[in-house]
């Protein structure tokens, strides 16, 4: 699994910060289920998956200037 805080390169920053992932979940099938029961098998699910977060995306807040940026790539964790 991924270590904290991941250190990701910043555009703003213009070099490597910092950086704190935040997950996104995408539209599925999950989000018509808001019940504690779907939140659960939603997590469950991403757990299972041995980290690899299908059906959501992945961000990256600097924690200098605190700008987000995407980061689907996927690779750098595994
Ligand atoms: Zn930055």
């Amino acid at each position: 699994m991924s270590g904290f805080p991941a250190s990701h390169y910043c555009n703003k920053c213009h070099s490597d910060t910092p950086h704190s992932e935040v997950l996104v979940t995408k539209p599925s099938s999950y989000d018509t289920d808001t019940s504690i029961l779907g939140r659960v098998k939603l997590f469950a699910h991403t757990f299972i998956n041995g980290g690899h977060y299908y059906n959501m995306d992945r961000y990256v807040t600097c924690k200098i200037c605190g700008n987000r940026q995407l980061d689907n790539k996927g690779d750098e964790f595994e």
